[in-house]
Parts: structure tokens; sequence; C-alpha cells
């Protein structure tokens, strides 16, 4: 059975250039990059040409990539690095309560340790309220953090003004954007970012490897969070030259799709909205398009539990938020953040719409959702709409 894929914030399939690009590295030049014969030689200006290309996507220096094992690692270098210092006077840290774990549990980490955690306010967009962000910043302030695009709800980040209140205070400002690399433009330099973390595989290249991007001038203030032997010194381990040149394509072709992909995904969420309203009335989107990237679509479907919806679907896959969190009983926090009832919160779904993806099997896709969401919640057909032909309900 062919599987309709609404997950693509989870992760992505490898697009078959970046493959290509990988294979010559794991098969023959499988060279140390750091070894000075002729083969090292050739793995490292593997490294080196994806370096560039990492940092052509972010409008960054080669010279301050990060090479790393996802964005989990690079929010944890960015985050813990800026307190590795012995700290006289009191230190603290501002979150952002929408993030994906891997920053938010930086800061659970930091805050059994002694630092001061601090949290920022959201609308019901899923936007940084800035007022409150400059009320939280002060001296003693050593990162602010923020995902440039959430990854539940899509909301973008205004970034740059929040480097602007960062630095007046004289914090620096951690990006995570894993989900922003090939949606939205990334200017490290026009938005003044400190550190920005990417992942491979959330745009088309392998799991286990990503980048850090650590702005010049600010390198001397993060220590690494381990300790070996090489890259800047910030992030020691042999270099995986097939991952990292896997990145270096994956986001070539991020900077090549990009305006293209996002006029196409603008179509196809209009149709997914389309589809979903006319088979589940009722239907609300959660946060705010406006402000969103249009490659995530979050509803509510009331009465309708998103756990059963979506583990009981075969030929669909798609889920209710982040993938860490899936499993547990608690709703998303995410969603709670910006003010959903507990109940709306679990009877959510995200659909991720992968730009590539035929409007056909999206519509398809969809109409399997709604018909069994229908069926969850007992709900009728709307007058005038056909039942599809829909798989067997599998029983839980
Ligand atoms: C997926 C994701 C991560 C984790 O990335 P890995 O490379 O899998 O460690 C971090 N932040 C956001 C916003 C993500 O979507």
């Amino acid at each position: 059975m062919r599987t309709v894929y609404l997950d693509g914030c989870a992760t992505t399939r490898v697009d078959d250039e970046v493959l290509e690009a990988m294979l010559p590295y794991l098969r023959d030049e499988y060279g140390n990059p750091s070894s000075p014969h002729a083969m090292g030689k050739r793995a490292r200006r593997a490294v080196d040409a994806a370096a560039e290309s990492v940092a052509r996507l972010i409008g960054a220096d080669p010279g301050e990539i990060v090479f790393t094992s996802g964005a989990t690692e690079s929010n944890n270098i960015a985050l813990l690095g800026v307190f590795a210092h012995g700290d006289a006077a009191p230190v603290n840290g501002v979150f952002c309560p929408t993030d994906h774990k891997s920053s938010l549990a930086v800061g659970q980490a930091l805050a059994a340790r002694g630092v001061e955690t601090r949290t920022m306010r959201v609308h019901p967009s899923g936007q940084v309220d800035l007022g409150h962000l400059a009320g939280l910043l002060d001296l003693g302030t050593r990162v602010a953090t923020a995902a440039w695009v959430n990854s539940e709800i899509g909301a973008v980040q205004p970034v740059r003004a929040m480097a602007a209140l960062c630095h007046e205070a004289g914090a620096l400002l951690h990006v995570d954007g894993a989900q922003a690399a090939g949606r939205v433009p990334v200017d490290v330099r026009g938005t003044e970012l400190d550190t920005l973390s990417l992942s491979a595989h959330k745009i088309r290249g392998p799991k286990g490897v990503g980048a850090l991007y650590v702005r010049q001038g600010i390198r001397h203030r993060l220590r690494p969070i381990m300790y070996g032997g090489g890259q800047h010194a910030l992030r020691s381990g042999t270099v995986p030259t097939h991952l990292v040149v896997g990145l270096g394509r994956a986001c070539e072709l991020a900077a090549e799709r990009r305006d293209a992909e996002w006029r196409r995904v603008l179509g196809l969420r209009a149709t997914a909205l389309d589809v979903l309203t006319a088979g589940f009335p009722g239907v609300r989107v959660n946060g705010d398009p406006d402000v969103s990237v249009p490659h995530v679509l979050n509803v509510v479907l009331p009465g309708v539990r998103g756990e059963s919806l979506v583990s009981s679907l075969r030929s669909v896959a798609l889920s209710t938020g982040s993938a860490c969190n899936s499993g547990s009983q608690e709703p998303s926090y995410v969603l709670t953040a910006i003010g959903l009832a507990a109940e709306d919160a679990n009877s959510s779904v995200r659909l991720c719409l992968d730009p590539r993806m035929p409007f056909e099997d999206l519509v398809a896709g969809v109409e399997t959702v709604v018909e069994r969401a229908r069926a969850l919640a007992g709900v009728a057909l709307p007058a005038g709409v056909a039942p599809a032909g829909v798989e067997e309900v599998t029983p839980l």
C-alpha cells in the first residue's frame, strides 16, 4: 500500500541527488579528512565544499560552520556552551515555551545546575511577545533562544527583532533553524544571529548530521561540551565525510528550490484546507497561517482524539505533533502554550505538506483523514458529500 506521507517535520526521504553525492565517500573515498595523505586531502576538500554550501544557504562564511550530529547536538552546544565559564554573578537564560525539546530540556538541565531560566510569552499565533521578551533580558542574560520556524504549528519568529533586543542587553541569540532552512530565507548576517542550528534530515538529507553556525565574533563565548581533537576545537570527533557531503548537497538543493517550493506548498495548503473543511465541518486551524510557513497545517478536529486518528491510519502518515512527544498522554505543550484548552490540543493533528507531493495524493490522503475522523467522532457526512472509497477501519 502506498503511504501518503504528511510528516515531513519529523523527517524526510533522502533526495536521490543527495544520496548520489554521498555514495563515493562511503565506497572509495573513505579517507579521514584530517589525514595528511592524498586520500585524506580529497576528503578534506569534500568537507570544505560542504561547509561552503551550508554557509551559502544561510549567508555565513564557511569558517563559521561547525558540523554536528544534528540540530539536537547543535542546540546543546550553543546553549550549554555559553554557561560553561565559571560564573561569579548570577546568570540566566531565556527560553521559548513552544520550542523543540532539544532546547527546552537543556534549559531544564541548566536549571538543575543553578542557572536561572526564564520563559518567553507567546501570542496565540505562536510568535514571541517582543515586549515581554524585552522585560526578561538583563545584564545576567547569557543567551535567549527560539526556533525560527516552529515544528508543530509552523509559526515564524521575528528573529531580527529578537536579536536586536538580546544584543541591547549584551546577550546572545541562539536560533534553532531546523525547520527554517529551505523554507524561509535565512540570512544570518542580515538578521544578526549569533548561533543557528541546522539538521540535514529535515531538508532531504541524511539523518545523523547537522551544523551549528557560530558567528565569528562570538566564538570565544562558547566552550565545547565534548573534548577531543578537532574542528575549531568546538566539536571533536572524526568528521563523517559522507554525511557532511549529504548535508552540503541538501543545502544546495534547498537554496535552489526554496522559492518555487514555497509557492507550490501554498497551493497544497489551500487544497488541504478545502478538503478538511468540506469533509469535517467544524475543523479549526491552530496558530495563524499569515505568520506561518505553509508547509505545516495544524488543525483541531473537535470530538476526535488525535492520537487515535493518527495511529489508526495505515495509508497516511501524519502525527499529532513533535515525534519526540508522541506516545505521551499529555496534550501538546506547544498547543497549550498558544492558548488551546487541553481538549482541543488532544483533538489536534499536524499535516506537513511536502512540496513535491502530487495534488491527487494530497487530496486522497486528506480525504482518508477526514473520513476516519468522522468515523471516530461519530459525525455524519455533510449533505451532498459522497463517501470516498476509504480503507477499512483497523481496530485499535
Ligand atoms: C527535528 C528538529 C530538531 C532535532 O533535530 P535532529 O537533527 O533530529 O537532532 C530540533 N529542532 C527542531 C525545530 C526540529 O524540527
